[in-house]
């Protein structure tokens, strides 16, 4: 298929490293170093095709075990469907992107003595990701996923699953506007010597 000019124009859009990016900011920092949103843990390919991934300093799960890792092209790309443009970019994305998810289950079945087959949801490795891309001016910003452990508070159905179309629903009755109910979600801080060991155990299950 031919693509349109503005579909053209998304693909081909400048990823040049740009000033006012908290997240391009990053990209320079070495592995093991503390950048700002967190300490980079794994640095795949070179400024061109490469990807980075950091361990976020907070969670919205459980502190005392739950962790977020982010992971993002070195390239400034805003949209998913740039990712492929770039000569290699594609293939260190699956290589980042399976070294986490292989680091992660290793930190949580070591740390937490998760099976790998469990009969109960409370010994599971469940990991789970989430981006997300638009061209909508204002909301534009440097492609970043995160990955997480899938249960408590971040462990809800979100909308694409089956099972919240299950949720129970409620009506405002003022509103006339049908809801779901989710549990709140409020990010904190991990606890300096956690943080501090799973940095340690990441890089050594990456290694
Ligand atoms: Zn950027």
């Amino acid at each position: 298929m031919a693509y349109s000019k503005q579909a053209k124009k998304l693909f081909m859009e400048n990823s040049r490293k740009m000033d006012d990016c908290n997240l391009c900011a990053e990209v320079d920092n070495k592995v093991g170093a503390k950048a700002r949103y967190g300490t980079v843990i794994l640095k795949t390919g070179n400024k061109d095709n490469g990807w980075f991934a950091t361990l976020s300093p907070r969670t919205g799960g459980n502190p005392k075990h739950d962790f977020t890792v982010q992971l993002m092209p070195q390239r400034h790309l805003t949209h998913f469907s740039q990712i492929g443009v770039h000569p290699g970019m594609a293939e260190q994305f699956g290589i980042c992107f399976s070294l986490i998810s292989k680091a992660m289950t290793a930190v949580m079945m070591q740390s937490e003595g998760l099976l790998a087959n469990a009969k109960g949801k409370g010994l599971s490795v469940a990991l789970a990701t989430y981006g997300k891309s638009t061209t909508w001016t204002e909301k534009k910003e440097h492609l970043h996923l995160k990955l997480f452990p899938f249960r408590g508070n971040i462990g809800q159905p979100y909308t694409v699953d089956s099972s919240f179309e299950k949720k129970e629903i409620y009506l405002n009755k003022n509103k006339g506007v049908a809801f779901v109910k989710m549990t709140p979600v409020k990010k904190v801080l991990i606890d300096a010597k956690k943080y501090n060991k799973l940095v340690k155990d990441l890089l050594s299950a990456l290694n």
